[in-house]
């Protein structure tokens, strides 16, 4: 049982399970919620549980982060497969997969910065909002041939966006999307909301998005353990998975670990790291059960 008062889904026998923290900061209790939830779920299948570092972002992630967090999760007792998985060492295959959806028209060049779209969304009134904010206005895909050659040929910085509607017209399911929440069944996700997502981005040739669903067919995750935060994004990692052929795993999304007042936990909301726990002299199993596992799982 976590402390958020729900039993644990039963995982199929050899679950592979993962926490993928991003190293922006310093492990606090709801990532230490989300590592142990992943962490359970593989020991209960009889399973497998493998750390990643998301750190394609070289602005803001850092590698004394990355550092930082393994050592926490291993005071907190948790045990994970070497060598641990870092992005940053990948960029190779994400531009590969970036490659085969360029290759079948799938991805277009977008050189305009946030004001602009800004400007673009208010101009055209009241935009519905997707998953992510107002999906992207479609100004670069409108370009001409001529004129996105130009722009690429003196070097414009430019993102590469995913053309959502081809994407839908190459990807049908029959019945549409969805995907298999354990303990829930199968529920419906639609990526269209998130319109033209961008893929790669200017100062980042990857995004979280292709990056994340790279990893997990590449890494063999079958169960996907992550807070209900990143729910409405299995919707765009359904097409994508689809798109490129890679395998469905399952999903298994563990509501936001909350203080005493029911407000979540997360980092901008003062949670506290491990750190400053084990600072203040608490034990690993004295953290646990604040981050809601106090048995380990
Ligand atoms: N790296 C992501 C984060 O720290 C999590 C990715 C995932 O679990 O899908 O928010």
């Amino acid at each position: 049982m976590a402390a958020t008062g729900r039993p644990l889904p039963s995982p199929p026998t050899g679950a592979v399970t993962r926490f993928a923290p991003s190293p922006t900061g310093l492990l606090h209790l709801g990532h230490a919620h989300s590592a142990l939830f992943g962490h359970a779920l593989a020991r209960r299948a009889g399973g497998r549980f493998l750390l990643r570092i998301e750190d394609i972002d070289a602005s803001r992630c850092r590698p004394e982060h990355a550092a930082a967090i393994e050592e926490d999760l291993a005071w907190l007792g948790l045990a994970w497969e070497l060598p641990v998985r870092r992005q940053s060492g990948h960029m190779g295959e994400y531009r590969a997969a970036l490659d085969r959806l360029a290759a079948r028209g799938l991805l277009y060049p977008c050189f305009c910065t946030r004001a602009e779209i800004a400007r673009e969304v208010a101009a055209a009134g009241h935009a519905p909002h997707g998953p992510e904010g107002p999906p992207y206005p479609g100004t670069c895909r409108r370009l001409s041939p001529a004129g996105r050659e130009t722009r690429l040929g003196r070097g414009d910085p430019h993102a590469l966006r995913l053309d959502m509607a081809a994407a839908l017209a190459e990807a049908p399911p029959a019945g549409g999307f969805s995907f298999e929440e354990l303990g829930r069944g199968r529920l419906p996700a639609d990526p269209a909301p998130f319109g033209d997502v961008v893929l790669a981005r200017k100062d980042v040739p990857a995004s979280y998005h292709l990056c994340v669903c790279h990893d997990d067919a590449a890494q063999g995750v079958t169960v996907v353990t992550r807070g209900e935060d990143l729910k409405p994004a299995t919707a765009l990692h359904r097409l994508l998975q689809t798109l490129l052929g890679w395998p469905e795993p399952l999903y298994a999304h563990h509501p936001l670990l909350a203080d005493a007042a029911g407000r979540r936990l997360a980092k901008r909301d003062g949670a506290p790291s491990i750190r400053s726990l084990r600072e203040r002299g608490h034990g690993p199993a004295a953290v646990r059960a604040m981050a809601g596992f106090p048995d380990r799982g």
